[in-house]
This record gives structure tokens, sequence and C-alpha cells, in this order.
């Protein structure tokens, strides 16, 4: 009998070049896919991150207006001027040497209980529970 391997294959069966470049193509549409769906989410984490802002600066806007309202009526009622508001931010401000508009971050401070250092944040000690000493104005 005459049989011959490429008897078997169906005559519209494609070449190896062309199964390559269907093979190639699929990884190149998995990858455009991918590439999509990567700048789908950087733009939605952009967006977020816009909105994130325009929150804070409202808030911020909020919160000079509350601290101007807070400052007329200290001023009335103290017979202050602004320059005594001025030079005391200019001193505050000087607490960490630099008069850049910024106040250093304090250290993490020692719990009073038990001595372990209290993380920045933490109103309470990790180690035994007790309520942080940490001033009103620590950062
Ligand atoms: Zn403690």
């Amino acid at each position: 009998m005459d049989w011959h391997f490429k008897h078997i294959i169906p005559t519209d069966f494609p070449s190896n070049l062309k199964v390559n470049t269907m093979i190639e193509d699929i990884f190149q549409n998995n990858r455009i896919s991918r590439n999509n769906d990567l700048a789908n989410s950087a733009r939605e984490s952009s967006q977020n991150s816009e909105r994130n802002v325009i929150k804070l600066e409202k808030k911020v806007e909020n919160l000079l207006i509350v601290t101007e309202a807070l400052w007329t009526i200290i001023k009335k009622s103290h017979k202050l001027e602004d320059s005594d508001l001025e030079k005391l931010i200019e001193k505050i401000d000087l607490k960490d040497g630099r008069l850049d508009g910024r106040v250093a971050k304090t250290g993490p401070v020692k719990c009073q209980n038990c001595g372990k250092t209290v993380q920045n944040g933490n109103v309470k000690c990790m180690y035994c529970g007790t309520k942080s000493t940490k001033g009103v104005f620590q950062r």
C-alpha cells in the first residue's frame, strides 16, 4: 500500500508558517488586551487620586475659613493684632531650626507604663494598651 503522511493531512490545513502567524496573533491580541486593562486601571486610579485631591482642597479651604473665624474672635476678645499671630507662627515654625512653613515631625514616644516605643499614629501602646501620652500637636 502506497501510503504517505501528507495524505492524511487535509489540503486546507494551514502550513506551519500560517500556524505560527496564528499563534503570534493570539499572543499579540493577549498583550494588547492586557495593556488595555492596565491603561484602564491606571486611568481609574488617576481619576480617584484627582477626586481625593479635590476633596482635600475643599477640606483645607474649610479649615482656613474656620481658622480665620477663630482668629477673628480671639483677636477681638484679647485685643491682639495680626502681627501677634504672625510672630507666634514664626516662633512655632522655627522650633525645628528652619523657617520653612513646616513643623518637623516628632519621633515616636515611649509608653509611660511599660517604656516601649509607641509608633506614630497609635493611640494606645500595642504592648500594654496604655493610652499614648503624645501631645495634640505632635506629629
Ligand atoms: Zn505600654
